[in-house]
């Protein structure tokens, strides 16, 4: 065994460790240092780590480090729970092995490249029950530690964990002082990855642009020493200004049609206000250059906003500053800057909200990158039916990259690479004309979807927004199984007209008119905030006042956007369109809901009396566990159900997939979750009730053979998912399908569960 003193690999000295944490005091520092070191040497390692943990964005970043020869390139940073280091400390035990890259939860870190460390040691640092660290010991491959040096070493670690405790709340101070100074930006000169997590589809390379709350109003202190002289007045700008916002709109129409008519709205109103732009005109008629007024103004309203306890009115403040960056524009005759800003850019954000979307949208940004727990649930969806390439990362040290630095992001892999080498370089433009290539051959798709057998499963399409359909058709979707028609809500600042609604919803039948389209009602709440319909947060906001419930509570709501859906049904004579009831949870909810169809229904009667009455089939989404208590009834009330795995498997095993505390329970094949489903297609087929699914689990090869099994012949599916679920599907036959459901309806463990889906899945494909 090498012994630290003899190592043979480049070993760094202790101590000098890169740019790890330049900000951490010197006396934290050595205190790292040598305790690094002294595991080192006490316990003959060839290498250790010690990482300490930040409880506010779950990470886990390498703060010493002895051995490791690619350390000191970049900051090392761990999700909690990533890695083996990361479960010692999630599971709160010392993990011990002899073979690392063998165990669950192994990752090999880019920056540990060495393969031949593989003894492993990882104790955890605890204070109490609280986190503070872990320390990971390394021998070479075949050297193992003995039981007694096991001991040694975790005694030593509880010994440390206090002073540890310390030194890592003096990191936090320090890490946080430096992110109020505006924190020294992070220089990387060679190929850097980090792990994240996908929450988008797809890749992209481009120039680093940030997008820090703290921005806002920097930026404008800047633009009025960069500005040239103006050689408008305001009032020569103004129709400028609104001129190029319609463009913009109509642009925008082709991507995003129902937020397009009124994405300006805001804007629009404030450049005729009287308190603004009047503000703004009396400070110039007392002397003030006209660039000064603009940001003098506008400042005072971004800040105003900015201090709102209402995260809509927050928002506002970006509207403003997008309006005055653009009136500064117009008045002192510079090109257009603003809309090419976002071009060919991935935007790093801190936090990214609907609106930002749709300023993101507007524009042709690239990707994004974005830091963690930045988002909700709907942001996502929409990024993702914007085919814009995200993704998440637990760190916030990727904020203070300089703009324009070169940065990949790469979904499929789940990383993002900064300064990528000129190999990494090229090989992502090959396999942008492989794209490009393969986009040709394309559209040669099947129309339907037949089991191996010839049994028909109809793959349809789930849709946020209208462009959508477009990917929809494209895959060959049967139809639209989903339609959240939460999306409208979201783009607004206010709840859209009863007439908006009915025009998205006419234009969505309108993009869709031979294939049958479910729309669901609104299903606001949870982690799908909507800040001006909720004026509060709730404590435990998903077990909260959400979805069917929230719109029965505000039947208002509810029956606007039900006589828009009707009054577009009758409209466009569509008797293949239906309605969905999200969240559903008893027998009387279902009725209610139902209520007001009818009531609805009948209010419009009169405006359609030359015409045949269409009575839309209404139907409900299985997401609530509590359901399968009531299926029975529901199966002679409901129209057809649609099981909502992704919140049918939160509610069931009590899991919020977004925590990362516990996103490792969220387990779809949980026996638990088969044989709910089960239940629930076996009523369904008793009944003669249409059943289809368009949670996440549809699209997963490892359950689509199980879902045909219990009897699942409909699934809805993100578009870009249905050609790989009609390859699939055509592999298996229905009896290999049952068979398979059988057995794993038959096991009690998830690890004999994982398994037989293993096994299958190699029965089927070799
Ligand atoms: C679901 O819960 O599975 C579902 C499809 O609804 P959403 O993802 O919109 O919550
Ligand atoms: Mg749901």
């Amino acid at each position: 065994m090498n012994t630290p003193a003899e190592t043979s690999v480049e070993t760094l000295p202790v101590g000098s460790q890169g740019n790890m944490d330049a900000a951490a005091s010197s006396g934290t520092r050595r205190f790292l240092d040598q305790s690094v070191n002294m595991f080192a040497h006490r316990f003959k390692c060839d290498a250790c780590g010690l990482f300490l943990y930040d409880e506010s964005n779950r990470t886990l970043t390498l703060r010493a480090a002895y051995g490791y020869p690619m350390f000191g390139k970049a900051s090392i940073v761990l999700k909690a729970g990533e890695g083996l280091i990361g479960r010692c400390l999630a599971e709160r035990r010392s993990i011990y092995t002899e073979m690392a890259s063998t165990m669950r939860g192994y990752t090999r870190h880019h920056n540990f490249p060495d393969d031949d460390l593989q003894t492993f040691l990882g104790i955890p640092l605890l204070y109490g029950k609280e986190r503070v660290g872990a320390i990971m010991l390394q021998r070479r491959t075949g050297v193992p530690f003995l039981a007694e040096e096991i001991s040694a070493a975790r005694l030593k670690a509880e010994e440390l964990a206090t002073r540890m405790q310390s030194a890592n709340a003096m990191l936090l101070v320090e890490n946080a002082e430096d992110l109020a100074a505006g924190a020294k930006p992070l220089i990387l000169t060679e190929e850097t990855t980090f792990k994240g997590s996908a929450a988008s589809h797809g890749w992209a390379m481009g120039k680093v642009k940030i997008l820090a709350e703290t921005n806002v109003s920097g930026l404008m202190a800047d633009k009025v020493t960069s500005y040239p002289p103006a050689t408008r007045t305001l009032e020569e700008a103004i129709p400028i200004v609104e001129e190029r916002f319609k463009n913009i709109a109509k642009t925008l129409d082709e991507r995003l049609p129902e937020a397009a008519s009124m994405i300006f709205e805001s804007e629009i109103m404030m450049m005729h206000d009287d308190n603004f732009i009047g503000k703004m005109n009396r400070l110039v008629e007392s002397g003030t250059p006209v660039t000064e007024a603009i940001v003098t103004i506008s400042n005072e309203f971004i800040n105003f906003f900015r201090k709102s306890a209402t995260e809509y009115i927050r928002e506002k403040a970006h509207d403003i500053e997008d309006l005055a960056l653009r009136l500064l524009e117009a008045v002192t005759a510079s090109p257009d800057s603003l809309d090419e800003d976002q071009a060919s850019h991935v935007i790093i954000a801190e936090k990214l909200l609907p609106s930002d979307v749709l300023r993101i949208a507007q524009g042709h940004v690239l990707g994004i990158v974005l830091v963690a727990g930045g988002s909700t649930a709907h942001v996502t969806l929409l990024v993702r039916s914007l085919k814009i390439p995200m993704i998440i990362l637990p760190e916030r040290d990727i904020l203070r990259l300089p703009e324009g630095e070169n940065i990949v992001i790469d979904c499929a892999n789940e990383k993002v690479i900064v300064h990528p080498s000129n190999a990494t370089v090229k090989k992502f433009n090959e396999r942008r004309l492989e794209e490009e290539r393969e986009r040709v051959t394309y559209k040669s798709d099947q129309k339907e979807t037949y089991t191996q057998d010839g049994t028909r499963i109809r793959l349809n399409a789930n849709i946020n927004i209208i462009s959508d359909i477009n990917a929809a058709v494209d895959a060959n979707a049967e139809g639209i199984g989903l339609y959240r028609t939460e999306f409208p809500f979201i783009m607004r600042q206010t709840v859209p007209s009863e007439s908006d609604q009915k025009a998205i919803y006419a234009r969505i039948m309108d993009r869709m008119p031979d294939k049958p389209i479910v729309f669901r009602t609104l299903d606001a709440g949870g982690d799908k905030v909507i800040p001006y319909l909720f004026g509060t947060t709730e404590d435990n906001p998903a077990m909260g006042l959400r979805s069917i419930r929230f719109t029965l509570k505000y039947p208002f709501i509810l029956d606007q956007q039900l006589r828009a859906l009707l009054r577009a049904i009758q409209e466009k004579r569509r008797a293949d369109v239906s309605i969905m009831f999200p969240m559903i949870s008893s027998a009387e909810e279902f009725d209610a809901g139902k209520e007001h169809i009818e009531s609805c229904l009948e209010s419009i009667i009169p405006e359609f009396e030359d015409r045949e009455i269409i009575e839309p089939e209404v139907g409900l989404m299985i997401e609530i566990p509590s359901v399968l208590g009531v299926i029975d009834r529901l199966c002679e009330t409901a129209d057809f159900f649609s099981i909502g795995t992704n919140d049918f498997i939160q509610y069931m095993l009590a899991v919020d997939r977004s925590n990362p505390n516990v996103s490792n329970m969220y387990i779809p094949h949980h026996p638990a979750v088969l044989r709910g489903l089960k239940i629930i297609a076996a009523a369904a087929i008793r009944h003669d009730v249409p059943l289809s699914l368009c949670g996440e689990m549809g699209r997963d090869s490892r359950y689509i053979p199980f879902l045909i099994g219990i009897g699942l012949r409909s699934l809805s599916l993100e578009p870009t998912h249905i050609p790989a679920a009609q390859q699939l599907i055509s592999r298996f036959t229905v009896e290999q399908c049952r068979e398979h459901a059988n057995t794993l309806l038959s096991l009690n463990y998830i690890s004999e569960i994982e398994e037989a889906i293993d096994a299958f899945a190699s029965s089927i494909f070799g």
